[in-house]
């Protein structure tokens, strides 16, 4: 992939992380505070789960620290360090759920895979795309699900200042301050630039302000924005007898069940 896609940031899945965090931690606590650092959205939440770690397993900590492993490096594993908003979605579940929705296809000849996969995602778009059209919210229920849940979560907030679009607010049970920018739409919690969904702090001034929230929602969980999604059509391939099977297994990626064998005279198809 990183030959494939130099300029693309990579992150680890975190469940295949955890499987290989068993070799020096396999206690279900250690599990759930990896899932949790992966998780934190800011650096001091990072640094605070790194010092339990470091109090309650040495060995463990070193191993995450790695710090002469180039293959460990922060912004790999977890979302504070990360380049760019991770949108919570730390693992490979969707390349694994691809990969096992179009399973049966893979031993085909590659026009029948590639067609195969197309009539498998017209079926799921046309489905999808009935589904978009009943929505008569302006954003997705499941997005509209997520707000309710972070705005009805309990907190014990108390605005410290205003200073033109930004608040300071202070949580008084953590005793920690948090910064609302409005101006570039950000949150020193860090929730709303990794999710790009407004967090507790967002609607809290919300209310406190009597401000529509709705106008900061991302327009990409619009249900417009869903609905454009679905809009394209994927034409059956033109003329499948041109298409010609290749001549060799590139070197990269694994070699897995497949009709065309290393070595094979290039056929067509
Ligand atoms: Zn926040």
């Amino acid at each position: 992939m990183r030959a494939i896609f130099p300029e693309s940031p990579h992150f680890f899945c975190i469940q295949h992380f955890k499987q290989n965090m068993k070799q020096v931690a396999r206690e279900k606590t250690f599990q759930n505070l990896l899932d949790s650092l992966a998780r934190s959205y800011n650096p001091t939440d990072a640094e605070h789960l790194f010092d339990i770690i470091k109090v309650e397993n040495m060995r463990l900590y070193d191993w995450l620290i790695g710090v002469n492993d180039e293959n460990r490096r922060f912004e790999h594993w977890i979302t504070a360090y990360a380049p760019c908003p991770r949108l919570d979605i730390n693992t490979s579940n969707l390349a694994e759920c691809f990969n096992n929705w179009i399973k049966k296809l893979r031993d085909k000849p590659i026009t029948t895979l590639l067609d195969g996969i197309r009539a498998k995602i017209i079926t799921l778009h046309d489905k999808n795309r009935n589904a978009a059209a009943n929505i008569e919210t302006n954003f997705c229920p499941r997005m509209l699900k997520t707000m309710a849940r972070i705005s009805n979560e309990r907190n014990y907030l108390e605005i410290l200042a205003i200073d033109g679009n930004t608040y300071e607010l202070v949580d008084r049970a953590t005793s920690r301050t948090y910064v609302v920018r409005f101006d570039d739409l950000s949150c020193t919690c860090g929730r709303w630039y990794h999710t790009n969904i407004p967090c507790i702090h967002v609607c809290f001034v919300c209310r406190y302000n009597n401000y529509n929230i709705e106008g900061l929602y991302d327009t990409r969980f619009s249900t417009a924005n869903l609905r454009s999604v679905y809009e394209a059509r994927m034409e059956p391939i033109p003329v499948p007898y041109q298409i010609q099977a290749p001549l060799v297994r590139g070197e990269i990626g694994e070699y897995q069940r497949c009709d065309v064998k290393p070595g094979d005279q290039r056929r067509t198809v």
